[in-house]
Formats: C-alpha cells, sequence, structure tokens
C-alpha cells in the first residue's frame, strides 16, 4: 500500500485548504511546496482578496461561494484567526455594462440582498468617486475582504496539527503513475499516494501537461496609494469596489486597513502573457501609468506615486472559468487550480471539494461548469 493517500502539490491558497480538509476527515496526506508558506511568487498573496455573493461572471458560482462564505468562517473559528471582513461591495458601471448587469442578474437568480444607486446617490454615500452622468452601481452588503497571508497560513497550521506531512522548499519534477500507485518525484526523493492533487498554479502545465493548451498566466501589478484624505477610505467609511469602464477595463480596490494604504489594481492589468518564473519584473513606469490613469479620472483623491508596487500571477483559462476534474491521462490526477484571477475567495470551498473527490469520489457541490470537458468546450468555442 502507498504510503499516502493524497498528495497535493503545491501549497498555496488551493492546495492549503485541500491539506486541511483532508487531513481533518483522517486521511494520510503528504503535502509538497518548492517554497515556504504563504510566499510571494505564486498566486495568492497581497494582503487582500475580495469576496462577493452576487457575482458578475457568472451566477453559477453563487451556490459555491455560499459554501465558501461557511468555509471562511468556520476556518477562522478553528484558527482563531481573523479572515474575512465584511464591508460590503461597490459595483459601480454602466447599467447594461458586464459587471452590473451580471451581478444584478446573480441577484435576482439567487434573491441576493442588494441595492442599486444612482450616481447621486453613489455621491451622497461616497464623495471619493468620480463618475459620468449615466453610472449606477450596484451595493451588496455581504462583499468584503479576505487576508490571503493569513489564510493559507491558518489552513497549513490546521492541516499539521490534524496530522499532514508538509514538505517545504521541495520542487515536484514530475508525476509517474504506476499500476499500484502514483510516483511524485522531487528534486529531494520520490513519494507514492493513491491519488495526487495538482494545485501548482501558474506552473500547473509543468506538471499536467495537458492543461498547456489552455493554461495562460499573465502577470499582474499592485499598487497601494496614500489617500489625502485617510478617514473617506478607511474600512468602515469605504467598500471593497469595482469600477467597470467598458473597454478602458475594470478597476478594483480595498478599504485601507491596518494602517495600510488603498490597494489599487486592474483587472488583467496589461494582459501581458508570461512564464511563471519571469511574471515577478517589478513594477515599472508603464504598470504604474495604468493604475494612476485610472486613480486621475475616478478616484482623485488616491492620485500619486503608489508607496508600494507587488506583482502576481493570473492563471488564466477561457472564459475565466475554473477547471476542478481528474486528468484525462489517469484518473488518480485531479487538477484544481488555475482560478482565472478571481479564485482565491473559493479555496475555502475548493478545498472541501478536492476532500470530496478524492475520499468519495464525487461532491454534492456544482461543480459540472469546471470540467475538463466544459474546458475543452471553451477553447474550442474561443478558437473558433
Ligand atoms: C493580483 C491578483 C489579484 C487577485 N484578486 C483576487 C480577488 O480579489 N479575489 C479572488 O477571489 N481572487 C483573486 N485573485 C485570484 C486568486 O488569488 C487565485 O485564484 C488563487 O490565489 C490561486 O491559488 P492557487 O493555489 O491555485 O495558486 P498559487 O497560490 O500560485 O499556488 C500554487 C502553489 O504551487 C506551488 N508549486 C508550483 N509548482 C510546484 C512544484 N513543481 N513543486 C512544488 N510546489 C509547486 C507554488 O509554489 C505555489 O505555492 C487574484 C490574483 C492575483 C494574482
Amino acid at each position: 500500500m502507498a504510503a499516502f493517500d493524497v498528495i497535493v502539490i503545491g501549497l498555496g491558497a488551493m492546495g492549503a485548504a485541500a491539506a486541511d480538509h483532508l487531513a481533518r476527515r483522517g486521511a494520510r496526506v503528504l503535502g509538497i511546496e518548492r517554497f515556504g508558506i504563504a510566499h510571494g511568487h505564486g498566486s495568492s498573496h497581497g494582503r487582500s482578496r475580495a469576496i462577493r455573493l452576487a457575482y458578475f461572471e457568472d451566477p453559477a458560482y453563487v451556490p459555491l461561494l455560499r459554501r465558501a462564505y461557511e468555509n471562511w468562517r468556520d476556518l477562522e473559528r478553528r484558527s482563531g484567526e481573523s479572515l474575512l471582513s465584511v464591508t460590503g461591495t461597490l459595483e459601480i458601471g454602466r447599467p447594461d455594462g458586464a459587471v452590473v448587469a451580471g451581478s444584478l442578474a446573480s441577484c435576482r437568480s439567487y434573491d441576493l440582498m442588494h441595492e442599486l444607486l444612482d450616481r447621486a446617490a453613489i455621491r451622497r454615500r461616497y464623495l471619493v468617486f468620480e463618475l459620468p452622468e449615466d453610472y449606477v452601481a450596484l451595493w451588496q452588503p455581504d462583499g468584503g475582504y479576505l487576508r490571503p497571508e493569513a489564510a493559507v497560513a491558518a489552513s497549513i497550521g490546521l492541516a499539521a496539527e490534524a496530522g499532514a506531512r508538509l514538505h517545504f522548499g521541495e520542487r515536484v519534477l514530475a508525476i509517474a503513475p504506476g499500476p499500484g500507485a502514483v510516483t511524485v518525484v522531487t528534486d529531494t526523493g520520490r513519494h507514492e499516494a493513491g491519488q495526487v492533487i495538482v494545485a501548482a498554479g501558474p506552473w500547473l502545465a509543468d506538471l499536467v501537461p495537458e492543461i498547456a493548451p489552455h493554461l495562460r498566466p499573465t502577470r499582474q501589478v499592485l499598487g497601494w496609494f496614500w489617500p489625502r484624505d485617510m478617514a473617506a477610505f478607511g474600512p468602515g467609511r469605504f467598500p471593497v469596489f469595482i469600477v467597470d469602464d467598458g473597454a478602458e477595463g475594470a478597476h478594483y480596490g480595498f478599504p485601507a486597513f491596518e494602517n495600510s494604504a488603498v490597494k489599487v489594481a486592474r483587472h488583467g492589468h496589461l494582459d501581458e502573457p508570461v512564464g511563471p518564473d519571469n511574471a515577478r519584473r517589478p513594477a515599472g513606469p508603464e504598470d504604474v501609468a495604468v493604475l494612476r490613469r485610472f486613480l486621475t479620472a475616478r478616484l482623485p483623491l488616491l492620485d500619486g506615486e503608489p508607496v508600494q508596487t507587488a506583482t502576481c500571477t493570473y492563471s488564466r483559462l477561457p472564459e475565466d472559468f475554473f477547471l476542478i476534474d481528474r486528468a484525462p491521462s489517469d484518473r488518480r490526477i485531479l487538477v484544481a487550480s488555475p482560478c482565472s484571477g478571481h479564485g482565491f475567495k473559493f479555496a475555502s470551498v475548493i478545498g472541501e471539494i478536492l476532500a470530496d473527490l478524492t475520499l468519495t469520489g464525487a461532491t454534492p457541490l456544482p461543480i459540472a461548469p469546471f470540467s475538463w470537458a466544459a474546458l475543452e468546450a471553451r477553447s474550442s468555442r474561443g478558437a473558433s
């Protein structure tokens, strides 16, 4: 018998959550991570990640989000860490734009609490936004932010406490399925398990080559800006926001919390495809110019040089959907990672799904849109 029931490769947001859920359900788990705990080389760093219930991307995500909220609160209880802050989310744009119209469709499909604000009402509540006449906002009270580094560290700590073996600073070189077990070959040794979860984020194609034609890692830039009026940007006053300027792109940001400045980014940034190992080129003037162009137009009180910048990687799949399924080449290999730039909020439920799939062979949670077949259908739609 193999030494482990499941080996989890990659302990970013998804792998850490999977290791936690597996270990607490009594599985013999080995987690392997090439860097350290909650490091800054992948996709799960940057102090804040937005979470919201009404989902403009597709209402199909809403049932998973409900479960994700429950699981984040459960992780907080079990770890004693504060991970999720609810501030409300303000989604701003034209009424027929992808963000406002999409979120409204989600609210109507699932009867979610929301409020539609016209431009005058937005200005009454939040004096800081400069908006065109025809912009509106959808306010959702459940929205807020997660603390990504603390969340990853909390899952890892609980997994270890529940008996998971966790190896940091060990790089997986290959996955070799054999007749009796799957062997994971690393730079320091070999490990065997009944099943393997690959949660390698932007590096996924190194280990699961079948994903290479679909996966597009892109370089992202975050900027922190010090407001001219700090009181207007604190958590009690300022929500997590998205401004959808149509062809100009969508920008998002967070309140200033825990003495930090206000974090702002452009969703997709310059959509620059990168190999995951050069995604960390530090932000340059061209990157800062993207963010400042937005701030000058929409949030002038934040316009200035950033006090800090960071880079990160989106692992994009066609139509920015997820993939959570077994690899076509071997059913014992589960792939769960490229969360297309919006996956963090789901990590708490994706961990549960991965534990369901490996330990019971099925999950009651609705993941049909994230199958390999659905991914291939989206890829061929994009190519035609
Ligand atoms: C700038 C930015 C902003 C975002 N904003 C949001 C947001 O507001 N809300 C939201 O919900 N989502 C957001 N996302 C998306 C979200 O952060 C990601 O979907 C999520 O963090 C992906 O987690 P992951 O575990 O799949 O990948 P990662 O965190 O990259 O983890 C993969 C892990 O695998 C390890 N690994 C890779 N290869 C190997 C190997 N060969 N051997 C061993 N270990 C290996 C890596 O070191 C890494 O730790 C954002 C992403 C970025 C980049």
